[in-house]
């Protein structure tokens, strides 16, 4: 952050840096490869303390704010490896419980989200359909005390190994987003939930990014999220800024880390007789990624102040998440080049940082979705 850290959370930092240098780095190469972070790493963040780190301490968290989850987004920025979906698992389905559930279940959930005995996803996208939510075709039909859940999602984070699965579904299928609720589905051993293809993508190689087969799911009335049907378009909307400075984050801390293993590189590497530093389209070139770093941080930081004082609000959060993932986008391009050919190559932490960025652009409400959002608050 650009204002001095609280020494409360540099000591926080500082653990989280040393959990992530000892559990995470060595193991990177061989989870990207296997294209998931084990679930015996989710427990060891758990005991660390890294998951359910800003829930309440009645919960079983560690009691933080935001603050603390920015600083475990920056850290795995930090060491390009935001495919850990602990982000999503912490500060996205952890705070729709928090905020929406009833007591009972908060106490059934969040204390086993804390110790990573159950792994969060959010279900929204399925084939058919991303941007356009309300469309979603998943249907969830009351039967008795049990709703019965039929339908498919896909590009799922976390979606091999989640086990806690809030789901986005139709309770009245013939309104549009007036009749979407959002359910939690405990996966194990439910019958008729099957796991599809853990996909293949183009970054982010470690997480596990699924698709999820439903059919006829029976979950009890008990888990539908909040105390009435239909509420789940008003929910998604009221988490949207913070999922959006989510993003935001990512990108600011992946910026910075590129810029640092850029400069480390090109004090290094020689051409023509002289390190490439020395070369002016190299020293023009950081010196305006560093400036769009820095304004990206600025802003970044505000949004953080704002989201803290509960005053972020939708087209802001649109605008924090369009600006750092484009920039994101451009200057870790920019860095990549400045590598030559060894930018390309995997070993080097800045081709994953590339390949990474990409996907920021387009999950979270793609960055076209921003512009509208923007443009309606004009
Ligand atoms: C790695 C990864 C992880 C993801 N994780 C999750 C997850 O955990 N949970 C989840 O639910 N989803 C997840 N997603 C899905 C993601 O949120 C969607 O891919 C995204 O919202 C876009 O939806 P779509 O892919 O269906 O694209 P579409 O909605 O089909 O969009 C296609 C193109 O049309 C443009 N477009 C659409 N509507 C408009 C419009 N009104 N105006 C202008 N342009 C428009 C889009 O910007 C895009 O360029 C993930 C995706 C990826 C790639």
């Amino acid at each position: 952050m650009t204002i001095p850290e609280p020494e409360e959370l540099a000591i926080v930092r500082t653990s989280i840096r040393r959990f992530l240098e000892a559990e995470v780095v060595p193991h990177r190469d061989r989870w990207r490869a296997g294209k998931c972070v084990p679930k015996e790493v989710w427990l060891k963040a758990g005991r660390a303390g890294l998951l359910g780190i800003s829930l309440p301490e009645q919960y079983g968290g560690a009691g933080g704010d935001f603050r603390h989850e920015v600083v475990l987004i920056e850290e795995l920025g930090r060491i390009g490896f935001a495919d850990f979906g602990v982000s999503l698992h912490n500060a996205i389905v952890a705070p729709y419980i928090l905020h929406y559930g009833s007591e009972e279940q908060r106490r059934r959930w969040l204390p086993k989200m804390a110790s990573g005995e159950l792994i969060g996803a959010l279900a929204m996208t399925e084939p058919g359909t991303g941007s356009d939510v309300q469309a979603i075709k998943t249907a969830a039909r009351l039967k008795g005390n049990r709703y019965s859940v039929s339908g498919q999602k896909t590009f799922i984070t976390n979606g091999q190994n989640a086990n806690l699965i809030l789901i986005a579904a139709k309770t009245d299928p013939a309104q549009g987003a007036k009749g979407v609720s959002l359910l939690l589905v405990e996966t194990d051993g439910a019958a008729g939930f099957t796991r599809g293809r853990n996909l293949d993508k183009i970054g982010f190689k470690a997480q596990d990014t699924s698709e999820l087969f439903f059919d006829e799911v029976f979950v009890p009335a008990g888990n539908l999220l909040g105390t009435e049907a239909n509420q789940g378009f008003v929910q998604l909307m009221q988490q949207l800024p913070q999922e959006r400075l989510i993003i935001a984050v990512q990108a600011i801390a992946a910026l910075e880390a590129a810029l640092d293993h850029t400069l480390a590189y090109v004090k290094e590497r020689e051409a023509f007789g002289r390190k490439v530093f020395e070369f002016q389209n190299t020293r023009f070139v950081l010196a305006q990624a560093a400036t769009e770093t820095k304004v990206t941080r600025v802003f970044v930081d505000h949004c953080i102040a704002l989201h803290l004082d509960r005053r972020l609000d939708v087209p802001t959060a649109a605008m924090a998440k369009l600006w750092a993932s484009d920039c994101q986008n451009r200057v870790i391009d920019q860095c990549l080049q400045l590598f030559g050919g060894y930018g390309y190559m995997a070993e080097y932490p800045i081709a994953h940082m590339w390949a990474d960025a990409r996907v920021q652009k387009i999950y979270g409400g793609t960055n076209e979705i921003m512009k509208e959002i923007i443009a309606r608050s004009l």
